[in-house]
């Protein structure tokens, strides 16, 4: 008989899963149902920013896969219907199609939930008037273009990699930005010397930031529109307010059906992607993922970890045999003209994990210092006293600066300590980098600390 597969969520994580069992299993032996309550498929959430800022022309160019491609290749797509409960004793969903109201009672012999994360928005007071937007979906990008058209400023909430690259964007456009961070610096990430480069970067962008500000509410027009944002640091007047504040983890519907939720949110699941629950797997932001450094579960949302996560599960889910191997949540974006990237754990991170960190910083130079267009590219490398052991890197520069984060990537999985990663034969030409890569004086550096320790 015909089994059926069913996936709550249809971007990153349920459609590669989706395409990945269509790959591996025919028509006739599993039917692969997706509900996604928006109306898109397979979008490129990462790529929000720069089509507000107009970088990327139209949102149809983020959209990788359209559903009626999906269904072209066997996958049964319903957008615009929402799960709102799972039973897995009975394995049967009720699903609402948004469009028409209908409520279904939809079976399934395996589940993937792929619900992604849910942006954080605090109880504030007026946080729901209309001009407050997270910058989530491709319905929140258009809202978020229709307002600044005519707005001619706008305030930004939270300066992690969203907010900033919201941040950026929204200059693009001509709007004066005033940034607001609660936090004494942006991109907490950062170790606090790293964070205060990207802070001169917002300035250069013209952005007005504010850190160490806490946010109290929204004052509202008559007609519920948002006016002014109320902050520690002053009142700041602005038609168009862009939350940045961070997403968790979308698992309250797994939860509310008795499928394990660890402490940090996400559901558990182990290295194929399976839940506690029998026939049912998870995958994507909704998920806690084994952290390689701190080696523990983690909640990390990223595109990359969605991606690799989805083919695992549709790899398993299609007969075959994978597994997630855990993340260093290595991450890259750009800060007007300052690149940015970091991989596995900062000073404090590794602190809290007890791991006796070391970190040195180290200047350098993208390319030959006597070739045109050689830019300044700070390293940060992390490592464990004694040992020498690679914990973590950071990397803030010029254009091709950050990318070099997965030379430090590759290090970190295969556990190099840091003279070993400062012995790696690593390409050298003049527009590229200086004879000893950034990458390898920072780490023959780190090396010569824990030497000298
Ligand atoms: C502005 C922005 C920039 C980003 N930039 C980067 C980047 O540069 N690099 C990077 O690696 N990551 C980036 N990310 C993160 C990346 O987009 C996410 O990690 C990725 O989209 C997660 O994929 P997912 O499939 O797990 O979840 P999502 O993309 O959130 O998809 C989940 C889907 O499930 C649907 N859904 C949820 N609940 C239900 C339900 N009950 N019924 C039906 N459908 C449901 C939702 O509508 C949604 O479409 C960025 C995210 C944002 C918001």
């Amino acid at each position: 008989m015909t089994q059926r597969l069913v996936v709550i969520g249809g971007d990153a994580a349920g459609m590669s899963a989706a395409a990945q069992v269509r790959r591996l299993r025919g028509r006739e032996e599993l039917d692969v149902v997706v509900f996604e309550r928006g109306r898109y498929t397979s979008y490129a959430a990462c790529g929000l920013p720069y089509l507000v800022a107009g970088e990327v022309a139209s949102p149809d160019d983020l959209v990788a896969r359209s559903p009626e491609e999906h269904r072209a290749r066997g996958v049964d797509v319903r957008t615009r219907h929402e799960v709102r409960s799972i039973d897995v004793g009975s394995r049967t969903l009720a699903v609402i199609d948004l469009d028409t109201g209908d409520e279904r009672v939809e079976p399934y012999d395996d589940l993937l939930v792929a619900t992604g994360a849910t942006p954080v928005r605090p109880p504030l007071p007026g946080i729901d008037a209309s001009g407050v937007f997270d910058l989530r979906t491709l319905p929140d990008a258009a809202e978020v273009d229709r307002a600044l058209t005519g707005a001619g400023t706008a305030v930004v909430v939270g300066a992690g990699y969203v907010g900033l690259e919201v941040a950026e964007a929204l200059r693009a456009r001509g709007a004066q930005v005033v940034l607001v961070e609660q936090a004494d610096r942006p991109m907490t990430s950062l170790d606090p010397e790293m964070s205060a480069l990207v802070a001169e970067a917002l300035q250069r962008l013209g952005v007005r930031a504010h850190f160490g500000a806490t946010v109290h509410g929204f004052d509202t027009d008559d007609r519920g529109s948002v006016r002014a944002v109320d902050t520690d640091a002053g009142t700041f007047d602005s038609p168009l307010v862009v939350l940045g504040l961070g997403a968790r983890p979308a698992s309250e519907l797994a939860r509310a059906a008795g499928i394990g939720v660890g402490d940090h949110g996400g559901i558990v699941v182990d290295r194929s992607m399976r839940t506690d629950t029998d026939g049912v797997w998870a995958a994507g932001d909704c998920v806690g993922s084994f952290h390689r450094v701190a080696r523990r579960d983690v909640v990390i949302g990223l595109g990359t970890h969605a991606n690799r996560q989805g083919r695992v599960a549709g790899t398993n889910l299609g007969g075959g045999h994978a597994t997630f191997e855990g993340v260093l949540g290595t991450a890259i974006t750009r800060v007007g003209d300052l690149e940015v990237a970091r991989t596995g754990l900062s000073v404090a991170e590794a602190a809290e994990a007890g791991l006796h960190p070391v970190a040195v910083t180290h200047r350098s130079s993208t390319a030959a210092g006597y070739m045109p267009g050689a830019d300044e590219v700070v390293v940060r490398v992390v490592c464990q006293a004694g040992s020498g052991r690679l914990l973590g890197a950071q990397i803030v520069g010029g254009a091709g600066a950050a990318k070099r984060i997965d030379v430090f990537a590759t290090a970190l999985w295969n556990d190099m300590t840091v003279a070993e990663v400062a012995a790696m034969d690593l390409s050298y030409a003049p527009p590229f980098s200086p004879v000893w890569d950034p990458v390898s004086s920072a780490a023959a550096r780190a090396a010569v600390e824990v030497a000298a320790q």
